[in-house]
């Protein structure tokens, strides 16, 4: 049934497409916008296009940044032999809120789910292979500890392991199926502190 104007139905659907919103949700956004002084909406409305139109992948970890190379990567406080990899921009941000960890990384976008039918082609590995060809010392495997987390942890380790460089994982400190994002700094310090050889 048609309560609302095709304009607010036709808002309430797009904002209903985005993940983890809800019909009724939906509905709770639509209206807080409508009414939102005009150049409140104005802002996000261009904050989003901008964002959209800016943001890309970092050239070198393929982190979600605004510059050809993200801030990490180009700091000469990092060190650049050591590198996180991490599933996404997400779990970067998690680690980088400890303020501990002085390496790089390397986000993949996502995990290897042949159930989900996704391949090691579908996230950014062979990107993190040619950086390996560089001087690097040691990759720090943190991909979430879930299933697809492990089958990728274990795919790299594989792969990598013939170069002769070191592979090691994060701890079991992070809880199974856990979001990095979702996890206190202690505990992404003690699995850090506590990674192990592979
Ligand atoms: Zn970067």
């Amino acid at each position: 049934m048609d309560y609302y104007s095709s304009q607010i139905n036709k808002l309430i659907e797009e904002l209903g497409r985005l993940p983890g919103i809800g019909s009724k949700s939906a509905q709770r956004l639509a209206f807080h916008i409508i009414n939102m002084p005009e150049d409140q909406v104005e802002r996000l409305s261009s904050t989003i296009t901008e964002a959209k139109k800016n943001v890309r992948y970092c050239k070198v970890c393929q982190t979600l940044t605004d510059k050809e190379v993200c801030p990490i990567c180009s700091s000469e406080k990092r060190n650049q032999k050591v590198i996180m990899v991490v599933e996404n921009t997400r779990d970067l941000a998690a680690y980088e809120k400890t303020g501990k960890f002085d390496g790089v990384y390397h986000v993949l976008h996502g995990a290897i789910s042949p159930m989900l039918g996704i391949g090691p082609a579908d996230i950014k590995l062979k990107e993190l292979m040619t950086r390996l060809q560089g001087d690097v010392e040691e990759v720090i495997i943190a991909t979430n500890s879930s299933l697809e987390g492990e089958a990728t942890a274990m795919y790299i380790s594989k792969l990598i392991k013939p170069a002769g460089i070191k592979v090691s994982r994060i701890a079991s400190g992070v809880p199974v199926g856990g979001d990095l994002e979702y996890i206190d700094e202690v505990t992404l310090l003690r699995a850090l502190d506590g990674r192990v050889e592979l």
